[in-house]
């Protein structure tokens, strides 16, 4: 259900008036941005827009010089990596970083590292039978290496390696990279009913916004670090200025 504003469910993570800097370079400049509660938000913008530098400072690995960093209500922008992961967000970052010469299974047993003990194992099996009726492939090469995979292949493994953490906030960058045009609509469907089934949510970061706007409830776009439009979907994608730069309209 929408609430009033346009948004669904609680706010699970806010950043706000976030600035992060490499140097004495600014990469992000006073991003406001929330993600409610099953919902899909997307941060959409060109090369050098600031979108990975987002996801890098949500998770710990910059910290913002500037800003607030609040997830489940808890201020998380001067916690370690491992720490971020725990309170629930994960996701992938550009380039996937999968583990190429080990195995399937190996690659998402890594993606329980930071539960502890006796959970572990609770959470691992039964996030294993989740992950493969998602991505049945995977099940059927458990034993082979990950750098064996197709790009498709690997682009499910890094997302099932994520959701082997038991995140509450998924994040991904550019999952559509190097997909074909068939593969980008099945893995945006994909991601779809994931959060509607999981009761997660995702930020979605992206270059390809046709593929972002086919699935995304709310929508961010950057422009050299800030955040120069912000709205529904279908609010965003009438914009003349959407349109122009973003869709070829
Ligand atoms: P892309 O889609 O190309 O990855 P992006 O929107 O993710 O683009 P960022 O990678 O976050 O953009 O880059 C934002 C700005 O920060 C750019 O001007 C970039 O040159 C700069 N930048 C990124 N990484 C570094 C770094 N390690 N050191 C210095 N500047 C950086």
């Amino acid at each position: 259900m929408f609430e009033k504003n346009g948004r669904l469910g609680e706010i699970g993570l806010e950043m706000k008036d976030v600035s992060t800097y490499y140097g004495e370079a600014q990469a992000l400049k006073s991003i406001e941005l929330y993600v409610h509660t099953g919902e899909v938000v997307s941060i959409l913008g060109s090369n050098g827009a600031g979108k990975t530098t987002l996801l890098r400072t949500l998770i710990g690995m910059l910290r913002p010089r500037y800003g607030k960093i609040i997830f489940c209500g808890v201020s998380i922008e001067e916690m370690e990596p491992n720490d971020i992961i725990r309170m629930g967000i994960a996701g992938v970052l550009e380039g996937r970083e999968l583990f190429g010469t080990m195995s399937v299974y190996d690659n998402l047993l890594l993606g329980t590292y930071s539960i502890k003990g006796k959970e572990r194992k609770k959470i691992f099996s039964e996030r294993l039978e989740m992950v493969f009726s998602l991505f049945p492939v995977l099940k059927e090469r458990l034993k082979q290496r990950a750098e064996t995979l197709s790009g498709g292949q690997q682009q499910m493994l890094a997302i099932g390696r994520a959701l082997m953490a038991n995140p509450k906030l998924l994040f991904l960058d550019e999952p559509s990279l190097g997909l074909s045009p068939l593969l980008v609509i099945e893995m945006m469907s994909l991601l779809s009913k994931i959060v509607k089934e999981w009761g997660i949510s995702l930020l979605l970061v992206e270059q390809n916004a046709r593929a972002a706007l086919r699935i995304a409830h709310f929508v961010y776009i950057l422009e050299r670090g800030e955040v120069v439009l912000k709205g529904g979907s279908e609010q965003v994608i009438t914009s003349p200025v959407i349109q122009r730069a973003y869709l070829g309209g």
